[in-house]
């Protein structure tokens, strides 16, 4: 089914992210993870794209295949070009096509300062536009967005003008970057819809359970911290029991504010926990 008739009929919709284990040899413990996260009824479950765009590594396709067929839970594959050819792009579509994948997140990747890149597309637009040309509407098109705007991006502003050159390029639904501030993620709806972008967008959560994700996560995403939010690490950062009751408990807050808010969708960027999910889901069921 296209994730965009989901956000037809529901609201909001569930999603929930999940990444392929790093070695290759691993890749069934991934549907031990699925098999508890599937408690949570997620209305669809998106598998990350592995960094550098390696076409080589098959694991996106073959998980977000597995979990359709398995499960009977709508999948979306993550897709980055950034160190695509045309070429390799069609070959994965056409691995997408033949697993019965339908929904696709066309990304660009991150740049990698140094590396030798292939040049063949700039933009995740560029992609966009490439695999609807190549696949009409059989694949459809989903694509992230950034409430507190990318990190290349000089402004809001110029991010939500460059995002709609994805919309134009035929992307359905977007997807937001984590964020723990929700009034950042109101005021960039409020911008993008004034601005014309009127798809679903669902609101990208992660719940920070532990100390390492303080530091990897936090400062990657490049989000702003509340004081709500520093306090807690200020709180239980030495704590990791507690720590991981106050992170479940900020992000059910922030989740429970947005539905509250009557926002389309939230996406849990799981990170392969399914503990996490299930607390979280079983804090805001209720809503759904
Ligand atoms: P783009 O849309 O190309 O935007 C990148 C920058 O270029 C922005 O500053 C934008 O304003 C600007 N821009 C966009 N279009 C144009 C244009 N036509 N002309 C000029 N400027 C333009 N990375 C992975 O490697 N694998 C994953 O699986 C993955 N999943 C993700 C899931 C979500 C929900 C999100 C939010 C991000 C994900 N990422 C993933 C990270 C993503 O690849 C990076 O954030 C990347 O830096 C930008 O990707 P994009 O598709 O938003 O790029």
């Amino acid at each position: 089914m296209k994730i965009s008739e989901l956000y037809k009929t529901k609201k909001p919709i569930f999603s929930l992210e999940i990444f392929p284990p790093k070695r290759k040899s691993n890749i069934e413990s991934i549907y031990s993870t699925v098999e508890k996260l599937v408690v949570c009824k997620p209305d669809f479950i998106s598998v990350t794209y592995g960094a550098g765009g390696n076409i080589a590594d098959n694991s996106t396709c073959e998980i977000a295949a597995n979990i359709k067929k398995k499960y009977g839970i709508e999948t979306m594959a993550h897709l980055t070009c950034v160190n695509s050819t045309r070429d390799d792009v069609k070959e994965m579509i056409g691995r997408f096509a033949e697993a019965n994948i339908e929904n696709v997140l066309a990304l660009r990747g991150d740049i990698v300062p140094g590396e030798d890149l292939k040049k063949e597309f700039a933009h995740a637009n560029e992609l966009a536009i490439e695999i609807q040309r190549k696949c009409n509407d059989d694949l459809e098109i989903l694509g992230a967005c950034y409430p507190e705007g990318h990190y290349e991006s000089k402004s809001l502003a110029e991010d939500i003008q460059n995002l709609k050159y994805k919309i134009g390029a035929g992307v359905k639904v977007l997807i937001t970057q984590l964020f723990f501030d929700n009034n950042a993620f109101y005021e960039f709806l409020g911008r993008a819809r004034n601005a014309g972008i009127s798809v679903p967008v669902s609101a990208g959560i992660m719940p920070i359970v532990n100390a390492r994700q303080i530091e990897k996560t936090v400062q990657l995403s490049g989000a702003s911290l509340p004081h709500e939010f520093t306090r807690m690490i200020g709180l239980y950062e030495h704590d990791p029991e507690a720590l991981y009751e106050a992170g479940i408990k900020y992000a059910v807050g922030q989740i429970r504010d947005l539905m509250e808010n009557g926002v389309d969708g939230i996406h849990l960027y799981s990170m392969n926990n399914p503990d996490v999910a299930l607390r979280v889901y079983d804090e805001i069921r209720d809503l759904i």
